[in-house]
């Protein structure tokens, strides 16, 4: 693993410390700073504003960036498209760009892994094998941004060029890395650096309680999903493990008093699984949960996200059916209950929620379209 610095890491003040140690004004960190996030430069000798002599010790005694791009695929007729990074120590992660008439989203990890263990979850099968550090979570979308500025170079349709949301529903748990997933957000957020609006963040959790308590606190209006799944504890314990530190009741108090303290509306996500957790009466039984639970007095700080399941291979798991995910979205309207099923991306290239698993034998390649030419990308504007 590199020793050097990743320049992606290093907040402003960090930078602006490593330059002071190196004997340098205040203004470079700046001036760097502004090159890698609003600039996106990616290599040292394109700061132009900066010294030679300083551009010199940039590029010997830091690196820009950790990842390697290894593969990328296209799905959704090139709307949707999946990179898979190699991290300095060998583990592979994944980000998913999908692109929209209005909007441009990236879905990116937190973690190569994840220690929660879901059992519909490909991710969730490999175990935690590392926390993703904040630059390199951050440089999933410096990897989007470029992506889009490269599609836009070569088309000239009306797709949208730049990218408008993030979701942390990629690789693993954000709140079991929540240090290095807020530096990401606020580096991210930063007027000063790539200036994304708070309101384009969406963070999604297992329900980590203390990290949804942390982030109630944070002051910044992202929004917060929270992957429910179950109506009960004990098939939430099944499908979850983390539901024994964190039960349905006390999770639910939990968003309560976030809904309190923020004033904002929280999702909850339930994926759907075929003779699982998608009866009608499992739906009614949400409701349920929902309207007479510690959430009883804010109906309108809650939404239902449905999601057929997305297949994982080597599980015992079936995706609803259209008819059985319409029964039940019908049992949580019919209590007034927001409720909405989320549209599918990705599938045919494993590149849809809960499938990224930094292998090839999730989803459907013999439907996959090309795989872009790395030449393309590495040699895209950034
Ligand atoms: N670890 C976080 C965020 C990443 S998973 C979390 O669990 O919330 C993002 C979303 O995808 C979660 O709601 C998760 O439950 C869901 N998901 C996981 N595996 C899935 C699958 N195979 N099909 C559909 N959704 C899945
Ligand atoms: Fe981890 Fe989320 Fe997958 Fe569960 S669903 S194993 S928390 S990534």
């Amino acid at each position: 693993m590199s020793v050097l610095p990743n320049l992606y890491d290093l907040s402003l003040d960090a930078l602006a410390k490593l330059l002071e140690q190196w004997g340098e004004k205040p203004f470079r960190a700046k001036q760097i700073y502004r090159q890698l996030y609003v600039e996106r430069v990616t290599d040292v000798d394109q700061m132009t504003d900066l010294p030679k002599a300083l551009r010199h010790r940039l590029s010997t005694e830091a690196t820009i960036g950790a990842l390697t791009l290894d593969r990328m695929q296209t799905g959704d007729k090139g709307l949707t498209r999946k990179a898979a990074f190699m991290l300095p120590s060998g583990e592979i992660i994944e980000s998913v760009l999908m692109i929209y008439p209005e909007r441009a989203t990236v879905c990116i990890s937190s973690q190569a892994g994840c220690a929660i263990r879901c059992s519909f979850c490909a991710t969730g099968k490999m175990g935690l094998l590392r926390n993703l550090t904040s630059g390199e979570i951050i440089e999933q979308v410096l990897w989007a941004q470029s992506t889009l500025a490269t599609i836009a170079a070569e088309s000239d349709d009306t797709q949208p060029t730049a990218l408008t949301n993030i979701v942390y529903m990629g690789m693993g748990e954000p709140f079991h890395n929540y240090e290095a997933w807020w530096e990401s957000v606020q580096r991210l957020h930063d007027p000063k650096g790539a200036n994304i609006g708070a309101r384009n963040f969406t963070v999604s959790t297992s329900g980590l309680i203390p990290g949804i308590r942390r982030l109630a606190d944070c002051g910044l209006p992202i929004n917060l999903a929270i992957s429910l799944h179950a109506p009960d504890d004990a098939l939430r314990t099944e499908l979850m493990p983390i539901n024994k530190a964190y039960p349905i009741q006390d999770l639910l108090e939990a968003t309560r008093d976030y809904t309190i303290k923020t004033g904002r509306r929280v999702s909850f996500e339930y994926v759907l699984l075929e003779g699982t957790n998608d009866s009608p009466e499992q739906g009614e039984a949400l409701a349920r949960v929902l309207r007479d639970g510690p959430m009883k007095d804010r109906p309108q700080f809650m939404h239902v996200n449905l999601i057929p399941w997305n297949p994982v291979p080597g599980t015992p798991l079936a995706r609803s059916s259209r008819k059985r995910v319409n029964a039940f979205q019908q049992k949580l309207r019919e209590q007034n209950i927001p409720c909405t099923v989320r549209v599918e991306r990705g599938t045919e290239i494993a590149a849809a929620c809960g499938q990224l698993a930094g292998a090839d034998d999730v989803g459907d390649p013999t439907t996959a379209e090309t795989v872009i030419s790395l030449e393309t990308l590495r040699t895209g504007t950034r």
